[in-house]
């Protein structure tokens, strides 16, 4: 496979905030086998949180790696080439995440950012979503 391609797909995969992704699905199934209620994708806040949790004033983002840059994570690695291009998309991405955790903060929300390869290990991501959540 050639570098373009390779590329065109990271960049297809990862989007920012692109809806339903496989993660966002794990995610949410878990959600609902633990038996918490939630929204999805609430356009009224800031960066519209994939998914809500109104009870616990929780705003949950399922981040892609790559795009959203997780640090010290392989997944978030740099293309060789456009690495300009790259850069400032990167650059604008986590600027933009920090503005929308600062809104949804300073508006009383608590956030919880959940990695896609933390998707990846459903035991480990169910401790993770009780501690936050409180669940008995
Ligand atoms: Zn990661």
């Amino acid at each position: 496979m050639d570098v373009i391609s390779k590329e065109k797909r990271s960049w297809n995969m990862s989007r920012i905030r692109n809806k339903n992704t496989k993660p966002e699905m794990i995610v949410r199934s878990l959600l609902h086998r633990m038996g918490y209620r939630f929204r999805l994708h609430k356009k009224c806040l800031p960066g519209k949180p994939d998914i809500v949790l109104k009870q616990y004033r929780t705003a949950i983002f399922v981040n892609g790696c790559f795009w959203h840059r997780h640090e010290n994570c392989k997944f978030a690695y740099t293309p060789k080439s456009r690495k300009d291009f790259w850069m400032k998309k990167f650059r604008e991405n986590i600027e933009r995440d920090k503005l929308v955790m600062k809104q949804l903060e300073n508006s009383g929300w608590e956030i919880l950012i959940i990695w896609e390869c933390e998707t990846k290990d459903i035991s480990v991501l169910q401790k993770r979503l009780k501690e936050k959540l409180h669940y008995e």
